[in-house]
């Protein structure tokens, strides 16, 4: 799917306040860090779209942006981060809780993972929350470009491997490099590949 236009709509803090209508949401969220804004960057072709942050946790909203007048691409604030109070992690723990559980216009959220990293309690428990409420979700290994091919391959299988003992089938997973514009194409498929589902029910 060639991503046309792409437009920051709004950021909340509440899933009643996210826009209403009828475009579907792409969700995608991830460790701080884990390369999120560069992503979503890299997808919309935009130097700024998502503000990248050198912080950790510092974006703390739910931001919608319309892609292609068609559906949103939401951007959702990072998890596990240490430096925040238990009590904020609290509060960013139920808003965000509450858009996964109530927002009906979520087709399917991209989990995204560094890709040189070892499997992390936090990403493995939230996998498990997202199947135990029944939601479609996908892996994003970031950062590919960091490693040799072999590895990459290597690390992907050994995180699949992992998944395999929790999982009867394991979820579609995209290999990306935002700096090298790696594995974008596949994924924006990927969506173009749900959205064409979606109306062909709608057109029965
Ligand atoms: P976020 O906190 O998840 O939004 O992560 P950012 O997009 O701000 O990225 C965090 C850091 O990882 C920044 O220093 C980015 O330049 C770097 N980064 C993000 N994506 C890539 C990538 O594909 N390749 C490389 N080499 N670095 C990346």
């Amino acid at each position: 799917m060639q991503i046309k236009s792409a437009v920051f709509v709004e950021s909340n803090t509440s899933v009643d306040r996210c826009p209403q209508g009828p475009f579907p949401d792409f969700a995608f969220i991830g460790r701080s860090n884990v390369g999120k804004s560069s992503l979503i960057n890299a997808i919309c072709n935009r130097k700024n779209l998502a503000k990248t942050s050198s912080r950790p946790g510092k974006t703390q909203l739910i931001n919608h942006f319309l892609i292609n007048d068609q559906w949103y691409l939401v951007d959702l604030p990072g998890y596990g981060y240490a430096r925040v109070s238990k009590k904020e992690k609290q509060k960013f723990q139920s808003y965000i809780t509450a858009y996964f559980k109530e927002r009906k216009q979520l087709l399917c959220a991209f989990v995204l993972l560094d890709i040189r990293h070892e499997p992390q309690a936090v990403d493995l428990t939230f996998l498990e929350w997202l199947g135990s409420q029944q939601l479609p979700f996908a892996l994003v290994f970031t950062k590919a470009d960091k490693l040799k091919p072999k590895q990459v391959a290597l690390k992907t299988a050994a995180y699949l491997e992992q998944l395999k003992a929790d999982w009867e089938s394991l979820p579609p997973y995209f290999i990306t490099s935002s700096a090298k514009s790696e594995g974008l194409e596949q994924l924006t498929a990927y969506i173009g590949q749900i959205m064409d589902e979606i109306k062909g029910l709608n057109a029965l």
